[in-house]
């Protein structure tokens, strides 16, 4: 939780929330104090609606659906044109507010605002890709088609790691598609939806069609127990995502929840080094290892695990660790102090499992930020498919190398974890690549490619417990679960009634 009353607070600026059009005070006295990552300092104080807060923005939401919805596709579309635009000329700015309140170095802040814009981009076809099918001729004088129509007040809550792209992965095909939208963002950096708000309102978006509300599991909560609420997307960790999705589906809402993930990397005997080892680096520890698609584990198989386990140590021993707005860092501090005790409690705890700690990023300074919640990158070895450090999620830079035998026993290995978000494996054989990809039971998977995020025209998810629902986000997927089908079958008869008919037809 973002949520720190010690921290004295009383000066920081209150973040609005933002309904109808416009920035609304906060009605109630609920709040969690944001702080900056790099130096522990707090940068604002977030509001935590309760239900009347969140009836308001739902409320707009449903206000607006009717003018939206039954807009010209290609209106909307040009309303997105614009966002588009917006977005680049702000693509600094936003990218600044995510490195304050997330922690990331700027330039993968940056990346993040253009990964999210290419959603944007998606969007913009989508007079395209609502066009539907249409049959003549079904049965004599009988045409039928299908169309996608708008699923109604739809819901995102997201999760800190991606305060710009994680949102953009749902708003942007939503609206789209003529819903309207009620973004719940993390209270840990809330402060860029606010900022995308106004700049949808700036592309000329119809007042109520873009609402944000700040808060926790009760604003949540307030959301799902809404029945104006047709649909939520939800992306955060695995016990939430499966409580949002058994919550929401009960109560008859379209959800799509996606999970945490533990990410392998193969590494095949034949693999060239140099690239797998820069692949490991750039996927464990960027970002802090705050990445859900972040590689978590390096399973090295046959004899390929010594060289490997002693390049990945020169290299995380020397990882420039820094504030992400000072340049040249490769890795900036975890999101919240609490966090940061969470990770290095796991490092601990693989000590105390008898996995092999080659590289210890504990107590890691950096030279004029004491208060920043930094930890260095952590490596280990020899870490056994029982251990706490492999199973669970630690969501840091700490990786974990496991020895394999073979092939088999990598894939295997990967199959048999719980989470199943993305995986790589990096070979010469291009046979070994065809039957990693075709056995493998991972959503999204790279051959070569350390950090498979699908683009913006096809779509991300994962499988097991890193996506509960059957739709993965963006993409053709993302039309999918943002349009409900409908199939019309038409007759134009001009001959007298033949009277009725007791039978199925049979043309
Ligand atoms: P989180 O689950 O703590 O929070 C996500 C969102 O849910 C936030 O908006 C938060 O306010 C809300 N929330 C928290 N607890 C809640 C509760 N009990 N009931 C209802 N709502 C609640 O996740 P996080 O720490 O913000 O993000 C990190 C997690 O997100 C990691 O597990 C990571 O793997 C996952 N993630 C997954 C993907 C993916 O595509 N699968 C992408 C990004 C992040």
């Amino acid at each position: 939780m973002a949520s720190s009353e010690a921290t004295p607070h009383a000066a920081a600026a209150v973040l609005d929330h933002y309904i109808a059009g416009r920035r609304v005070a906060p009605a109630g006295s609920r709040g969690a104090a944001v702080i900056a990552p790099s130096t522990g300092q707090v940068s604002a104080r977030v509001p935590l609606a309760g239900a009347g807060e969140v009836a308001a923005a739902v409320a707009a939401a449903a206000a607006a659906l009717p003018g939206w919805s039954a807009a010209p596709p290609l209106r909307r579309a040009r309303v997105l044109q614009r966002f588009r635009e917006l977005l680049e000329r702000h693509r600094d700015d936003l990218a600044r507010i995510i490195t304050r309140e997330h922690g990331k170095v700027l330039d993968d802040a940056r990346g993040e605002v253009v990964r999210g814009t290419e959603v944007v981009e998606f969007a913009c076809g989508i007079p395209h890709l609502l066009k539907g099918e249409h049959s003549a001729e079904i049965g004599a004088g009988v045409d039928s088609w299908s169309l996608r129509q708008p699923v109604g007040v739809c819901a995102g809550i997201t999760p800190f790691n991606f305060p710009v792209m994680v949102p953009m992965w749902m708003f942007p095909v939503a609206l789209a598609c003529g819903n309207t939208f009620v973004l719940k963002p993390s209270e840990r950096d809330p402060s860029a939806s606010l900022f995308v708000a106004d700049l949808l309102a700036e592309a000329g978006l119809p007042p109520g069609v873009f609402n944000v509300v700040h808060g926790d599991k009760e604003t949540v909560d307030a959301l799902l127990d809404d029945p104006r609420v047709a649909a939520v997307s939800f992306v955060g960790s695995t016990p939430v995502a499966e409580a949002i999705y058994t919550v929401g589906s009960a109560a008859g809402k379209r959800v799509q929840a996606l999970g945490g993930a533990k990410n392998h990397l193969v590494v095949m005997p034949d693999a060239d080094l140099d690239q797998a080892v820069d692949a490991l680096v750039g996927a464990a520890y960027g970002s802090a290892g705050e990445r859900c698609m972040a590689i978590s584990v390096a399973v090295a198989v046959g004899g390929i695990a010594d060289e490997l386990v002693a390049r990945l140590a020169e290299r995380a021993r020397t990882l420039k660790v820094g504030p992400g707005l000072e340049p040249g860092m490769e890795m900036g501090p975890l999101v919240t102090a609490a966090h940061r005790d969470r990770v290095s409690g796991y490092v601990a705890t693989g000590v105390a499992e008898g996995a092999q700690l080659v590289v210890d990023g504990r107590g890691l300074q950096v030279a004029g930020h004491p208060d920043g919640f930094f930890l260095g990158g952590c490596l280990f070895d020899h870490v056994k498919p029982a251990m706490r450090i492999y199973r669970e999620e630690i969501f840091g830079p700490v990786l974990c190398v496991v020895r394999v035998p073979d092939f088999a026993a990598a894939v295997d290995l990967v199959n048999r974890h719980e989470f199943a978000n993305g995986t790589a494996i990096f070979t010469r054989s291009g046979h070994a690549a065809r039957e990693f990809a075709a056995r493998i039971e991972v959503g999204m998977v790279g051959i070569n490619v350390p950090i498979p995020v699908p683009m913006a025209f096809h779509s991300f998810g994962g499988w097991k417990r890193s996506l509960f629902g059957d739709h993965a986000v963006h993409g053709p997927e993302g039309v999918r679960f943002y349009t409900r089908l409908k199939t019309v079958t038409s007759r134009w008869p001009d001959d007298p009634p033949g009277g009725a008919s007791f039978v199925m037809p049979t043309h």
